[in-house]
């Protein structure tokens, strides 16, 4: 049994890492277990490879949660600006892409290789390739008192043992920070999951999120001239809504747009697109009318549009005429299109391409303080495994930031 370290971390990603960091600042004796070949995988593939590793606006309303103010004390005690603050320590380059989106100017390595720094210079063990079997909790009457260490002595909460095929650890606090579902083919596991379950949490249903839709064979069809078109929208589920790019693929549709929308869209729902967010089409419409009713409705489109879209809509609405020649229902129906395009996309891309995973550990049964399980004392969840979603823009790293420095303070 290696009784060496206090804190045992499941998950080298970036909210393991960060509460590796943390803890080990105040002194706990840290080990990083993870079953991958690298640290911190989906860093290094994030943001196109630049990682967009916050936002310079983080609010609890850019998070989906059951619990929408479960996000607030942890985004409160290490923020945005926390996290500027060390990659400027780290001479990093980075630039705001819009929307306050803050990238990194080089690559995403950078940020992955500030948190391995950190963790060397605080002496945190990572060992990677290792999967974990086992994690076993003990209340400490039920322990024996020979397997106390002179470092866990005063410790008076439950000890875990932690079984892999090389080694049983025993130590005082576990973090679960193994991450969502999405793209499996990185290392993303429902280990998290099912720890939760086996210390009766509840799991809430996952699913998919930021992430491209997909229509039927019939809307792909339709569509077969758009992929590679991009236009920018408004695009709303509900009562959400969100105005930036969409892009057509081969499948359906992707851009910053859909995969924002994607966290609150199911199929079987509508997807609502203003096509021209800025311009009340009905004016817009009638006036053209009267100013340039020689001119075809497709050439009067190819202002707006590309002219594979423009020719689309005509096609859509079989209108193949000019201004002039459009009859008050024919006005109504481009104006419907043009202001509230209505869509029934099939199905999400799915886990493959999704960047993060909707849903999860339900965060009433964790310390929205601590990260840590109000079923086990000593239990800590951390990052993506938990009900907690981020919007595109920073925001789920930002969240693994900061439930990462949480759950540091305290293990
Ligand atoms: C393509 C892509 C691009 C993204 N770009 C951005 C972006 O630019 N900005 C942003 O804010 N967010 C982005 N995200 C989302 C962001 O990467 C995640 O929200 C974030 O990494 C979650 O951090 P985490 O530490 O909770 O989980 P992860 O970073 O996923 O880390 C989990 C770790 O646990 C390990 N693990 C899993 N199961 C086991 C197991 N059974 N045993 C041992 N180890 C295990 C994994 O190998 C992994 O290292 C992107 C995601 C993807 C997929």
């Amino acid at each position: 049994m290696n009784t060496d370290y206090q804190v045992i971390i499941i998950g080298a990603g970036a909210a393991g890492m960060m509460c590796a960091i943390t803890a080990s600042q105040r002194g706990r004796k840290v080990l990083v277990l993870d079953h991958a070949n690298k640290i911190g995988k989906k860093i290094l593939m994030s943001g196109g490879g630049r990682c967009n590793f916050t936002n310079y606006t983080i609010d609890a309303e850019n998070y989906l949660s059951n619990n929408p103010h479960f996000s607030k004390s942890a985004l409160s005690r290490y923020t945005q600006w926390d996290f500027i603050g060390l990659v400027d320590d780290y001479g990093i380059d980075y630039y705001d892409k819009g929307q306050g989106q803050l990238f990194c100017r080089k690559s995403s390595k950078e940020i992955r290789d500030l948190l391995v720094s950190e963790c060397q210079k605080y002496k945190v063990r990572i060992e990677l390739k290792t999967s974990v079997l086992d994690i076993k909790a003990f209340p400490p009457s039920q322990e024996s008192e020979d397997s106390k260490t002179q470092d866990n002595q005063d410790s008076d909460g439950s000890r875990f043992v932690i079984s892999t095929k090389n080694c049983d650890y025993q130590c005082d606090s576990v973090v679960i920070a193994t991450g969502g579902l999405s793209i499996p083919t990185m290392g993303a596991t429902d280990f998290g999951y099912n720890i939760a379950k086996q210390f009766g949490h509840t799991v809430l249903p996952t699913r998919p999120a930021l992430t491209p839709v997909i229509f039927d064979q019939k809307w792909r069809d339709k569509t077969q001239t758009l992929p590679g078109n991009s236009l920018k929208v408004t695009v709303s589920t509900g009562e959400q809504s969100f105005t930036d790019q969409i892009l057509f693929t081969h499948k359906g549709l992707s851009g910053p747009a859909i995969l924002q929308i994607s966290n609150y869209w199911e199929p079987g729902m509508p997807l609502v697109i203003n096509l021209l967010p800025d311009l009340d089409a009905a004016i817009w419409l009638e006036q053209q009318r009267v100013e340039r009713g020689e001119i075809l409705l497709k050439t009067l489109l190819s202002t707006q549009f590309t002219q594979a879209f423009s020719e689309f809509l005509c096609n859509e609405l079989d209108l193949n005429i000019k201004l002039k020649q459009l009859q008050h229902a024919d006005l109504n129906r481009i104006q419907m299109i043009l202001n509230e395009w209505t869509l029934y996309p099939d199905c999400y891309e799915g886990y493959r391409i999704a960047e993060v995973t909707h849903g999860g550990i339900d965060t009433n049964d964790v310390s929205s303080k601590t990260m840590e399980s109000n079923k086990q004392s000593g239990l800590y969840f951390i990052g993506e495994v938990l009900d907690v979603t981020g919007h595109l823009g920073g925001y789920n790293f930002q969240w693994a930031w900061s439930s990462g420095y949480a759950s540091g303070s305290f293990v």
